[in-house]
């Protein structure tokens, strides 16, 4: 797989707000918040998309869950809601190929989430 932005912020070798760490998985704040609390929870293990997720994997990425909403509570957002969204390839806009839960937290937020350019795709 190749070497992506997240692979600098696991190897420090780039700063990151970081929220969580442990052996598994790091969350850190989104560089470009969409949400008064906007982070992503990546795995330590490099793995590009949902696609290429395995069994073995089914741990690791229920695992991304849990983080997710620990940090969501400590920041006492978990009762009123949130939302995970992992992105796959081109169409569900995907930029990182590193999966990452991006939890979005702290105001109420629209569905469906379409955007101009999704909408062009189904025109
Ligand atoms: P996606 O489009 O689902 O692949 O999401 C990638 C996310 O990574 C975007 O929300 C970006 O804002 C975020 N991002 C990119 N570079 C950084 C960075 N250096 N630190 C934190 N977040 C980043």
């Amino acid at each position: 797989m190749a070497e992506t932005i997240f692979t600098k912020i696991l190897n420090k070798e780039i700063p990151a707000e970081v929220l969580y760490e442990d052996d598994l998985a790091l969350a850190f704040k989104d560089i470009n918040p969409q949400a008064p609390l906007h982070f992503l929870v990546i795995p330590k293990k490099p793995i590009a998309t949902i696609n290429d997720i395995t069994q073995d994997d089914r741990e690791l990425v229920g695992h991304l869950s849990l983080v997710a909403a620990k940090v969501v509570a400590e920041h006492g957002l978990a009762e009123q809601g949130y939302r995970t969204v992992m992105n796959c390839n081109e169409f569900g806009g995907q930029t990182v190929y590193h999966i990452h839960l991006h939890v979005l937290a702290g105001k109420p937020l629209g569905w469906p989430p379409y955007t101009d350019k999704i909408k062009q795709h189904l025109e």
